[in-house]
């Protein structure tokens, strides 16, 4: 179809003098004549331009041009271009009812008037050009809409798609996976320690993170997967026909794919890890979009709280790794009750481990030709592990220490580590140095090691009589001696066993009586005189 901006007519008459005439009454106008001799090129023409109008020759002797403008007129596209029959003035009359019954809009006599034929061109010239500028103004509109309903599908920083289209779909992908039986999986997404990014190298730069990360996340699903941004930094995917076990895989591919390369701009290179919760569900089990979403948030906020920059399935039972409990704690309590305390102190070791490498491995690829090498030291471990039947929980205790001792050369920037050659003395001492340094280090990572020396010291004498060491005097740490002078105080005022503790003089009394035998003297001195002067004692505000 020829679109010109310039108009064109189509003129069908096989008489040459007309053809003629009828050209040069429409020379000044800015407009293309096609002429055809006869019918039989009608079609095609049609096809090829898009005509404002059809002058068609008629006369008795033929019915080829009825039946061409009735053929025009049954034609969805053709059955708006208007058509004039040109005929001999003696036979318009008699071909009137024919010509308008075949579709025709009006007759011109011949021989022509060049001033009624240019007035009829031009009138339907102008409804044409009407025609064009309505299409054309139709055609934005749809445009626009369209891209109105696209913008508000869509996240403006990434392009992907926004929160609510992305709920929408998630409502539409879990009756269409119930109604089929098939499987459907669904990620959400966090990067890791965003807001350290933006505090460190700028919200233009998080803003590029985020935008890079959409791009590196969308190369690794499939059409039919919907990815989007759920909120500030976290997004959600959903992928249909996904089990569990190709959902695992995906997310792996994904978590390795947006970790394993830096974030770089002309400014700035940061490399930025993610944590991923996964649901996979079935057919008619599959739970309601806010449970789903539910489900995905405590998986992510389970891969957040093992470490970040790891992929957790929903269905996945919390297990904890259980260590180093000695035999004597469990004849104490019983065997559950330390099960959950060592699985909980795990935790927090896997975390900080975690953390720990997650903010090295952010600062320095160094850290991956040690991690390689972490692979191989436990493999080795492992076997020397299983023929030595050394316990699992101890082996866990070495995996920690070599990681720990991992991260801390790379987080030091140890040069020893590319030292290739014998070493100088310096740094022979500087080695040999670094079992002190790392022993000060860890301790950082002891959580409880002061709590423990407290809880450990919190029965001993100031004279010596206490358990279970009998420290004396200063050998017992302040801080315990001021826990056992307040846990004794308040166990005086706010016994547990009993409804009403001692009055304030009682407990003065009391606190004498132990000064400089249970009780630092310096410390009871302080008390007392904080009892005089604060509002402790219940017993005195009721009776006031
Ligand atoms: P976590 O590993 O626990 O997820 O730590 P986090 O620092 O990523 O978590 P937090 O939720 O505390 O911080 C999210 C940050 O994401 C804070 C917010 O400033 C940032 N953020 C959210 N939306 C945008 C955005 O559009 N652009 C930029 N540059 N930052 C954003
Ligand atoms: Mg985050
Ligand atoms: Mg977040």
């Amino acid at each position: 179809m020829k679109h010109n901006l310039k108009q064109s007519i189509l003129l069908v008459d096989a008489d040459s003098a007309n053809q003629d005439s009828i050209r040069t009454a429409l020379r000044d106008l800015d407009l293309e004549v096609v002429i055809a001799d006869a019918t039989n090129d009608v079609a095609q023409l049609v096809s090829h331009y898009d005509f404002a109008l059809i002058l068609l020759a008629v006369s008795p002797a033929s019915l080829s041009p009825f039946e061409t403008a009735m053929v025009l007129g049954n034609n969805e596209r053709t059955r708006y271009i208007p058509v004039i029959f040109l005929a001999e003035s003696e036979y318009v009359k008699t071909l009137f009812e024919q010509g308008y019954a075949a579709g025709c809009v009006d007759f011109l006599h011949k021989p022509i008037l060049p001033k009624v034929l240019l007035a009829k061109v031009k009138v339907f010239l102008e409804l044409d050009a009407r025609q064009r500028q309505l299409e054309f103004a139709t055609a934005t509109i749809q445009e626009q809409n369209l891209k109105l309903e696209e913008r508000a599908i869509r996240d403006s920083l990434t392009g992907l798609y926004n929160h609510n289209y992305l709920l929408d779909q998630l409502a539409r992908e879990i009756s269409l996976a119930r109604r089929y039986g098939s499987p459907l999986s669904v990620f959400m997404l966090d990067l890791d320690f965003f807001k350290d990014v933006n505090d460190t190298c700028g919200h233009p730069f998080g803003d590029f993170v985020l935008n890079t990360f959409a791009g590196r996340v969308q190369k690794n699903l499939r059409e039919s997967d919907i990815f989007g941004r759920y909120g500030g930094e976290e997004f959600l995917i959903i992928l249909p026909n996904i089990d569990e076990e190709q959902a695992g895989m995906v997310a792996e591919k994904i978590r390795k794919k947006v970790g394993g390369t830096v974030f770089s701009n002309s400014r700035y290179r940061r490399y930025v890890t993610v944590s991923i919760g996964v649901y996979s569900g079935h057919g008619a089990e599959i739970d309601s979009v806010g449970r789903v979403i539910d489900f995905v948030d405590n998986a992510l906020y389970q891969a957040k709280a093992e470490g970040r920059n790891r992929v957790c399935h929903h269905s996945a039972p919390v297990v904890g790794q259980y260590a180093g409990a000695d035999e004597h704690i469990s004849n104490m309590i019983g065997t559950t009750q330390q099960s959950q305390l060592t699985a909980t102190v795990d935790k927090c070791r896997a975390m900080t481990l975690a953390s720990f490498e997650a903010m090295v491995h952010s600062q320095t690829r160094e850290y991956e030709v040690l991690a390689d090498r972490n692979v191989f030291f436990t493999k080795v471990l492992d076997c020397l592990a299983k023929q030595l039947n050394i316990p699992e929980q101890l082996v866990h205790t070495f995996r920690r220490a070599i990681k720990l001792h991992d991260l801390f050369r790379c987080y030091i920037n140890d040069s020893s580590l590319e030292i290739d050659g014998p070493l100088t003395k310096e740094q022979e001492e500087m080695l040999l140095d670094q079992p002190v340094m790392l022993l000060e280090l860890t301790s950082m990572f002891d959580f409880f090691a002061s709590e423990r020396v407290i809880l450990h010291a919190h029965h001993e004498f100031f004279d010596g009589t206490g358990y279970p060491d009998g420290l004396r005097g200063n050998e017992i740490p302040m801080a315990a001696r001021i826990f056992t002078l307040v846990d004794s105080f308040v166990a005086m005022v706010a016994p547990v066993t009993k409804k009403n503790g001692k009055s304030r003089a009682e407990v003065k009394k009391e606190l004498q009586k132990f000064s400089g035998v249970q009780f630092d003297p310096f410390l009871v001195d302080i008390l007392m005189r904080i009892i005089e002067t604060e509002d402790l004692f219940d017993s005195e505000r009721e009776e006031k």
